[in-house]
């Protein structure tokens, strides 16, 4: 069961609307932006980046985490993601946010898509057995 409000749905799908209006993809026109809800209740937004050779492609949920990390944050509530097709991160983005998680299978995923549904997907529904960092007896908010 995941644990989020109304307010803080709303509050992410926006601040990753916004940080969608600063992607960088000129190759492939997708357009995405993303944003964590911290363990202390911060936000912080990422939107995709794209290099011209592709493989160096950030993508938002990634570039979110790397702003949140780098602010000193080092738990992840809840990610919204806001994309052309759909918000639901991919299977790299899925790992890199369970990273986070802190084991929680409960984190909050707000997909929305642009002109779709909003859906509050359970990120152990959508990513079930996870590799994480708890199997080496890692907890991120000690580093
Ligand atoms: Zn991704």
């Amino acid at each position: 069961m995941v644990h989020i409000s109304k307010n803080e749905i709303e509050t992410l799908i926006a601040a990753a609307a916004k940080a969608r209006e600063h992607a960088y993809a000129p190759y492939s026109g997708h357009t995405v932006g993303a944003a964590v809800l911290d363990g202390d209740g911060a936000v912080h937004q990422g939107c995709n980046i794209e290099f011209v050779t592709l493989q160096q492609t950030v993508h938002a949920e990634r570039a979110a985490i790397v702003n949140m990390a780098s602010a000193g944050a080092r738990q992840i509530r809840a990610v919204a993601v806001v994309g052309p097709y759909s918000g639901v991160p991919c299977a790299e983005c899925r790992q890199a946010i369970w990273e986070f998680c802190c084991a929680d299978p409960d984190v909050a995923i707000v997909s929305a898509p642009v002109g779709g549904a909003v859906e509050i997907l359970r990120l152990g529904d959508i990513y079930p057995r996870p590799y994480g960092p708890e199997t080496k007896n890692i907890d991120p908010r000690r580093f």
